[in-house]
């Protein structure tokens, strides 16, 4: 059984690895022996998380990179390569939404910034298009890989006032099914392309949508989530680590072009 899960020695490189749960999805699988190299825009996060991944003894490597840059993701690659000897896995983690492209009382769906939407559209579709052009031919090449979207539960149904957001996150779950049977036809059975649709986590993303940020309390938006979560919880960073072990390892082996949710039910609830 550990073997079908076995990670061990797989290179794995995470865009977006120094964030919230991308970092705890890094530290669980370098705890699971896989070398990760951690590509981030902010670097100095991206060396910290690495040290102390290395003092537990584990392999990590920090490189700092924009997922908007194609130059940047082929430097990334190319010393991600290096370092590592060999390349399995492209988990595409850079991404999010933004006040200023979220609508509220003070900023109508009218006066949203074009900017500000096409910047969330940009980070996470695009950010996620282009290291899979990338480390995607290299999978061609070698016949072989696995990559890993992030997509959301505002990809199944829209959740108010992150329309931005929704919709990129829509476009990632249609991509992702669509890579997944490109690389098939196309290149190789062993190349598979999944996505995971994490629920709702309090991150930094949105705490100020979920919880007052003077008190600490859930605002209404927080209360109506939990209302329609049959498990009555927020889920936690360290949830995702076992659906993620399981689509990167032998244990998923018929499995592409599915986006799962990790959301204690919230996405199977009519609300009835
Ligand atoms: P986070 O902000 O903690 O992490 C995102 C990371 O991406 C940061 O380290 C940031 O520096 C990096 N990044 C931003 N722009 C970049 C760029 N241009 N190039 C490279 N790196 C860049 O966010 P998180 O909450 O950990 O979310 C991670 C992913 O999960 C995102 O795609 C997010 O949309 C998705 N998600 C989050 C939740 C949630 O509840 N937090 C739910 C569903 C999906």
């Amino acid at each position: 059984m550990s073997d079908l899960f076995s990670l061990q020695d797989k290179g794995v490189v995470i865009t977006g690895g120094a964030g919230i749960l991308c970092g705890t999805i890094a530290e669980d699988l370098a705890a699971a022996g896989a070398k990760v190299c951690i590509a981030d825009y902010d670097e100095f996060r991206a060396h910290e998380l690495a040290k102390s991944i290395e003092a537990k003894g584990y392999f990590a490597l920090p490189i700092r990179l924009n997922v908007l840059d194609k130059k940047e993701i082929q430097e990334a690659f190319v010393c991600a390569l290096d370092s590592m000897g060999r390349i399995d896995v492209l988990i595409n983690g850079a991404g999010g939404n933004k006040k200023e492209a979220t609508t509220s009382e003070e900023l109508s769906f009218f006066d949203l910034p074009a900017e500000a939407v096409r910047s969330v559209m940009d980070l996470n579709f695009m950010g996620t298009f282009l290291p899979c052009q990338v480390f995607g031919k290299y999978f061609a090449k070698e016949k072989r890989g696995n990559i890993l979207n992030i997509s959301s539960m505002s990809a199944f149904s829209p959740l108010t006032k992150v329309g931005g957001y929704s919709a990129a996150k829509a476009a990632i779950s249609n991509f992702t099914q669509w890579l997944a049977v490109h690389m098939c036809q196309t290149y190789a059975a062993e190349i598979r392309v999944n996505a995971i649709a994490p629920g709702f986590i309090l991150t930094q993303q949105n705490r100020f949508l979920l919880t007052d940020e003077k008190s600490g309390q859930l605002t209404q938006r927080g209360r109506l989530i939990l209302d329609h979560t049959p498990m009555k919880r927020f889920g936690t960073p360290e949830e995702l680590c076992g659906a993620v072990r399981w689509l990167l390892s032998e244990a998923s082996k018929f499995v592409t072009g599915v986006v799962v949710p990790i959301d204690g039910g919230f996405n199977a609830f009519s609300g009835v």
